[in-house]
């Protein structure tokens, strides 16, 4: 038997590839490149020595999921494809809907017609909106997102929530990630994204490389530590790991289950300067500017339930997220564009 990994050439899906095939799973990818490309796989394969089986396709394309289904022993399914760029999804509100509410609709209906219903979807923390207490608990009620990106993972977990309530064969697992970040102990697969990063590592390793000048940090007037954002940063082979621990609980619990995937500890921006500065040896050159409109002052996990019922937990500290943000970084100044 197979799983199938939509978005596997990604950044969390291609680590998640990684621990999979490490645990002896079949694998095979169905991805589209719209933000990847086939290098981050074969990167993959140096790492395992298993090339995963890569599909070149649109997870909204029935026939060909179809055809895939029908070809393919799959038994359950992680779906990661997706577009995840807040600022884009404020621009272009219908590609984020078509992609990412549209994406799933189209998998899950093939997946009900070929009778495989064990499903792992990538959510966010952004569905609890902007909680007033921390930790968040899953118990947390869902919020109203501020863009159009999470107001797509929240019609997804609707969805999700619908069908099984319709269906109770189906098992399904709503993981919301907190701030992955982070890259494979190796160097050889890491965070690549493109043009102008949106996300604060990937920005301060920019920097730190020299393909940017400055950090611009949003916002020094906050209520926390230090003024600054205070996220629920998680090392992405963690949360890799959270994927196989989730999808073994599934094979014996029907029902949909929703997990935080986070470390349940918070960093302020300041603090992550300083932890990355002290990683890689580089100085990071910041300035401060204004808010960032939709940033909420501060989000972070109480990720119990996923350690009650999955028996996973982070593991990997700051120091590691830093040291391995910079390994990639620094051995892939243009990410994978050297490789392609
Ligand atoms: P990513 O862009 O690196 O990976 C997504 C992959 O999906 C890419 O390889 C892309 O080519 C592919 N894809 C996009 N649309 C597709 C389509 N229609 N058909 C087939 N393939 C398609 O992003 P990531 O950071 O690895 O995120 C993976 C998932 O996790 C996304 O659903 C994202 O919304 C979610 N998520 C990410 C974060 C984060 O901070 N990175 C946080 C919370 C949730
Ligand atoms: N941030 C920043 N400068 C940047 C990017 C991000 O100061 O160039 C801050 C942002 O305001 C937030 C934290 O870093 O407090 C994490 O932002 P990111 O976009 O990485 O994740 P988010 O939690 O917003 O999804």
């Amino acid at each position: 038997m197979a799983l199938l990994i939509t978005g596997g050439a990604g950044y969390i899906g291609s680590h998640t590839v990684v621990e999979l095939l490490e645990a002896g799973q079949e694998v095979i990818v169905l991805d589209n490149l719209a933000n990847s490309s086939r290098a981050s796989l074969q990167r993959v394969a140096q790492i395992t020595g298993r090339e995963p089986q890569l599909i070149e396709g649109d997870v909204r394309d029935a026939r060909l999921l179809d055809r895939l289904f029908a070809e393919h022993p799959v038994e359950a399914v992680v779906h990661f494809a997706g577009l995840k760029a807040v600022g884009e999804s404020v621009r272009h509100p219908l590609d984020y809907y078509d992609n990412n509410v549209g994406g799933s609709l189209a998998l899950c209906q093939a997946m009900a017609r070929a009778g495989v219903r064990r499903l792992a979807f990538s959510s966010s923390a952004t569905v609890y909106g902007a909680p007033a207490d921390m930790p968040i608990p899953e118990t947390c009620p869902i919020g109203i997102p501020t863009n159009p990106y999470g107001q797509s993972k929240r019609m997804v977990e609707d969805m999700l929530n619908d069908l099984v309530a319709s269906d109770p064969r189906w098992s399904i697992a709503l993981l919301r990630y907190f701030n992955p970040v982070g890259a494979h102990p190796s160097g050889l697969i890491g965070e690549d994204p493109d043009g102008i990063p949106n996300n604060l590592l990937p920005y301060i390793t920019q920097v730190a490389v020299g393909r940017l000048e400055r950090l611009a940090v949003f916002g020094d007037d906050y209520p926390t530590i230090d003024g600054t954002g205070v996220r629920d940063y998680i090392h992405v082979v963690d949360l890799a790991r959270g994927h196989l621990a989730a999808l073994g609980f599934l094979s014996t619990h029907p029902g949909i289950h929703a997990w935080n995937l986070g470390t349940g500890t918070g960093y302020s921006v300041l603090q992550i300067i300083e932890a990355f500065e002290r990683a890689s040896g580089r100085p990071v050159p910041y300035t401060i500017a204004p808010r960032r409109p939709g940033d909420v002052a501060q989000c972070w996990s109480d990720p119990a339930k996923a350690m009650r019922e999955l028996g996973w937990r982070a593991t990997l500290g700051l120091d590691r997220m830093m040291e391995d943000a910079w390994r990639w970084q620094s051995g892939n100044p243009a990410g994978y564009a050297e490789a392609d």
